[in-house]
């Protein structure tokens, strides 16, 4: 069944209203007539079964006839940061991360970042890749969407560490800590529950960056000896944790 993230203010009680782009897709795209079902989510803390009970050119309305069951987001949050990659693998990354279950994407700039950062296209990018999860999250029949923040600095990334109960940076020379004993020792002796990866741009980390997200509170992990894109390395080390956590099929 086709699902649709509404905002809180979309639920009136019973009486649900899609508009935009939302109802634009159900009407144009999806055909959807009187008496059709759709799943609605506020992405907070109702989600229900509606049926359409009328249509017309720039809205839709509909009564919820079933309240559904939130239980489709990880116990853990995982916060992929992700140095700007180039082209559109950013989407990718925030397309396939939703997916599989992050809670929030947080690019930054890097000292190896090649992108050209554009601060006046700035708002429009964050907009799309909100977009991206937004459609990602109901594809995957998520409960939230993930957030998408802005671009942050690389000492806005630093300040990151603290946010969280484990924050990891990906260091392919790291030859000491392995992301499987690291996840381990978070969850076996810290009991922790939000986890941070940042990842590194194509040209990857500078020693001293790493050097300063250690003196920051992240602890630089290895994924194993193949060097991996940057785009595959925050799919991996996501994919790793929320296996280990039980949450790929699994508990
Ligand atoms: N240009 C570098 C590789 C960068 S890979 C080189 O050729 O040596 C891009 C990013 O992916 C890195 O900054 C790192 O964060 C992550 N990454 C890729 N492979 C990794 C691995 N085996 N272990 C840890 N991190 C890895």
């Amino acid at each position: 069944m086709q699902r649709y993230f509404l905002r809180p203010d979309q639920f009136q009680g019973q009486i649900v209203t899609i508009e935009g782009d939302d109802a634009h897709h159900l009407q144009r795209v999806m055909r959807a007539e009187v008496g059709d079902e759709v799943i609605c989510s506020n992405g907070k803390d109702r989600e229900a079964r509606v049926r359409i009970t009328s249509l017309d050119k720039s809205s839709i309305t509909g009564e919820a006839v079933e309240e559904l069951p939130m239980n489709a987001e990880p116990a853990v949050k995982v916060w992929i940061a992700q140095s700007l990659p180039k082209g559109d693998k950013m989407e990718i990354v925030i397309q396939k991360g939703t997916e599989i279950g992050a809670a929030r994407f947080l690019p930054f700039l890097s000292e190896r970042t090649v992108v050209q950062y554009d601060a006046k296209k700035e708002a429009k990018r964050t907009e799309r890749w909100q977009k991206i999860a937004k459609e990602a999250a109901e594809q995957a029949h998520r409960n939230r969407v993930p957030e998408v923040e802005s671009v942050l600095s690389w000492k806005q990334l630093l300040r990151q560490a603290d946010q969280v109960d484990a924050a990891w940076i990906c260091y392919e020379k790291e030859d000491g800590k392995q992301l499987r004993t690291a996840i381990q020792e978070a969850l076996e002796t810290e009991k922790a529950m939000s986890f941070l990866f940042a990842v590194g741009p194509e040209g990857g980390f500078t020693e001293q960056e790493i050097q300063q997200a250690e003196a920051a509170g992240f602890i630089s992990v290895s994924l194993g000896k193949r060097i991996l894109r940057t785009e595959t390395a925050a799919m991996v080390g996501l994919t790793c944790l929320l296996y280990e956590t039980g949450e790929m099929g699994g508990s």
